[in-house]
């Protein structure tokens, strides 16, 4: 049988980096990040054993996803917000989940050089996609980062991704709301809801109001009516349209303000606490089953099975069931 592994302790050298990370210094939580994106065993037991210490300072940052089309206006506004909140008094830190950056090698989302002015500022921490593994592995790391983002006191941890894949949605899943920044400009908003996108959404953001404020009023006024018809994610929270423009900066305060009733609105009712809590039941699950999959493809015999069953399925002489019958079959015999 398997054995289950044994809880890792701290080594003392981990020790000082979680007081570190605890203590809010950004080079610390950049190198813890750099050990929970590690694919190396050591590494990865090394990162259980901090996660595990840093679990309890978890959990009291506002987790807020972001996503939109390249060229929306993403890092203009995550820059603008981030700068604004910085002079608010928070402290902000900034994820990414860019797919794109695994499958190609190259990143639509850019590295982190993007945001300078907000790099600048210490309240802040920008950290670009892990540029290994697949959606699903990306996903894993950047909500590690986010935990450890969160043990280091940053109140608000902003995940920026792209329309690629299911990088949406399974941001969605991990937030506690989740925006979708458009253009004014027809033909994305259907694409947006052709998508499913806008299911997730719980507010839309129109940028670029500066170039053509008509247009953006006009935007506005079409999203709100698309969006009665669909169903909403909460029976208390009707998704807000509004217009801002990053670059000049406008509309922040108002966007901020519809944020914070949110949050209220959603803690009142209790959903805020509930979604989190299926959130990482359900990243739970994720895990268990990326892992039984794992196992199950590294069996032996399996492996040796399972290119002739798969033929055999494909020609029509064995069928799926009882292939996949046969195949989980060998997994009682570990
Ligand atoms: P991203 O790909 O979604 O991150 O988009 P960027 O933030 O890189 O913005 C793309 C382009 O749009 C850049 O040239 C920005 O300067 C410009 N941009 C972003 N926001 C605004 C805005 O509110 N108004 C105007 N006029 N331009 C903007």
């Amino acid at each position: 049988m398997h054995k289950p592994e044994a809880a890792t302790p701290l080594l003392p050298e981990d020790q000082t980096l979680c007081e570190a990370v605890l203590a809010g210094e950004r080079r610390a939580l950049a190198k813890a990040i750099t050990l929970v994106e590690s694919s190396r065993a050591d590494h990865r037991s090394r990162a259980n054993a901090l996660l595990r210490a840093l679990l309890p300072h978890t959990g009291r940052s506002l987790r807020i996803g972001i996503s939109g089309v390249p060229g929306v206006g993403k890092s203009t506004f995550i820059e603008a917000l981030g700068v604004w909140l910085v002079e608010q008094g928070k402290r902000l830190a900034v994820l990414a989940v860019d797919p794109s950056s695994s499958i190609s090698g190259g990143s639509i989302l850019g590295d982190k050089t993007r945001m300078e002015l907000l790099a600048a500022r210490p309240e802040a921490f920008i950290r670009p996609s892990p540029s290994a593994g697949s959606l699903g592995g990306v996903a894993e790391k950047t909500r590690e980062a986010m935990l450890l983002s969160e043990a280091a006191g940053f109140d608000v941890v902003l995940v920026e991704t792209v329309g690629v894949g299911q990088s949406e949605t399974t941001v969605a899943g991990m937030v506690d709301m989740f925006i979708l920044l458009q253009l004014p400009n027809a033909g994305d908003d259907l694409q947006a809801i052709k998508k499913g996108i806008v299911e997730v959404a719980d507010f839309i953001l129109i940028n670029k109001a500066d170039l053509n404020p008509q247009a953006a009023s006009f935007a506005c006024a079409q999203w709100k009516s698309a969006l009665k018809m669909l169903r909403t994610l909460s029976p208390n929270w009707a998704p807000p349209v509004l217009t801002v423009s990053a670059a000049k900066k406008e509309g922040l305060e108002a966007f901020w303000k519809e944020v914070l009733r949110f949050h209220a609105t959603l803690e009142a009712s209790g959903e805020f606490e509930a979604k989190r809590k299926a959130q990482a039941t359900r990243w739970m699950w994720n895990l268990i089953e990326a892992g039984l999959r794992q196992r199950f493809c590294e069996h032996p015999a399996v492996k040796a099975a399972l290119s002739n069953l798969t033929a055999s399925v494909e020609s029509g002489h064995t069928s799926p069931s009882a292939a996949a019958h046969q195949l989980l079959g060998y997994m009682q015999h570990v």
